[in-house]
């Protein structure tokens, strides 16, 4: 089967996760600190705050922004689950924006107009973007939308490390208070498991970092009681933190993004050269931004999307669905959501398909995979 995605790992991955092994610190040593400031640094971003997964990061973020009981957050529907779970967490309410149908990302047209229809006591007091299979939304559009309202934005950039918009690196928080990038394997570079939290405000990393360290802080000009021994915890936290080998290996995978990404623009240039557009619609990229294809997404008309899914597996293709809205996930419609309620969301959901892309894949793959398609 060949997969949707998966992670590429040399020689050198390998040898930086072995010098951890060899070293004095599995944990809290000097690799993290050197990751972090390497993935702030590339994203132009002050502070960058390492943890187990975005997952982790998603809620520090919102924990930061002070997200807590009665506060409600909004988010879009297309996306991985873990991009609303966040602020339930915190015990906020979730709610959600529908999306463009032709990208899948958060519509800054319907976000205006809940805006404009949303009474001042339902304001939310965080948005969640998604940037959908990598390509950017518009998130200076949006930004100029929730400013009035002081809504603060984390950009759940799982999809879209490495992804540019406009003249900004995702990541840099030009338009936004905090971005979060996945490190799972199918992400853009991995750790294994793990995650980051991006942010220009020093307040806002120096709030995750205690979060994700038990609520504990060891700066005594912070503490009440001064000794060399003491430590305080002053709020309630988590171990959220990433381990010195995910570390290590994370920081070898930067030495190789700029050719992860391009690799993946050439084969979805390669896909969007040579697919049969009379059959397939490629999921369009907005103009303002460029992909960092974490995905590559066809939309399959007419009620053809199961048979072709189907057909692609059964031909060795490993092909995927993303993603299923999440108002229609049980746990979500137990919350009161229905279907019907972002029509937008649903109709994506009806057609997508995600085709295989990552830096491995050879060109007789690629070819592969097109004909079987086109043949379709
Ligand atoms: C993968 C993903 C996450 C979760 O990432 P983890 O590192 O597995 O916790 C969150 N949001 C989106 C959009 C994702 O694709």
């Amino acid at each position: 089967m060949i997969p949707y995605g998966r992670q590429n790992i040399d020689q050198k991955d390998i040898d930086a996760v072995i010098d951890v092994l060899k070293s004095d610190f599995l944990t809290q040593g000097p690799v993290v600190p050197k990751f972090e400031q390497a993935v702030a640094d590339y994203c132009g971003a002050q502070y960058g705050v390492a943890v187990n997964s975005a997952t982790s990061a998603l809620h520090l973020a919102c924990l930061a922004l002070g997200v807590g009981k009665g506060d409600i957050v909004w988010t879009s529907p297309i996306s991985f689950v873990a991009s609303a779970n966040c602020a339930l967490y915190c015990g906020a309410n979730i709610d959600f924006i529908d999306v463009d149908p032709l990208t899948g990302n958060l519509s800054v047209d319907e976000l205006s107009h809940k805006l404009k229809i949303t009474p001042e006591k339902l304001l939310p007091k965080v948005i969640v973007v998604i940037h959908m299979a990598g390509n950017p939304c518009d998130v200076k559009s949006i930004a100029k939308l929730t400013q009035t309202y002081n809504i603060k934005i984390i950009e759940d950039a799982s999809h879209a490390l490495g992804a540019e918009y406009q003249i900004y690196k995702v990541g840099c928080c030009a338009h936004s208070d905090i971005t979060v990038f996945s490190f799972h394997p199918v992400k853009i570079i991995t750790t294994g498991e793990g995650g980051m939290a991006l942010t220009n405000d020093l307040m806002l990393s120096e709030r995750m970092k205690t979060y994700a360290s038990h609520g504990i802080t060891k700066d005594s000009t912070l503490m009440e009681m001064k000794a060399p021994w003491y430590y305080e915890q002053q709020s309630i936290g988590y171990n959220y933190r990433m381990s010195e080998i995910h570390a290590a290996l994370g920081f070898s995978q930067m030495n190789r993004l700029d050719i992860f990404i391009q690799k993946r623009r050439r084969i979805a240039d390669y896909y969007n050269k040579n697919l049969c557009t009379e059959k397939f619609e490629i999921v369009k990229q907005d103009e303002f931004g460029r992909s960092s294809y974490h995905l590559y997404m066809i939309l399959v008309k007419n009620d053809k999307r199961r048979p072709l899914y189907e057909k692609m597996k059964a031909n060795g293709v490993g092909v995927q669905v993303h993603y299923i809205p999440i108002h229609l996930q049980p746990f979500y419609r137990s919350l009161g959501f229905n279907l019907g309620d972002f029509p937008n969301s649903e109709e994506y959901y009806k057609d997508i398909l995600t085709i295989p892309i990552h830096p491995a894949l050879e060109v007789e793959q690629v070819n592969y995979i097109i004909g079987t398609l086109n043949e379709y």
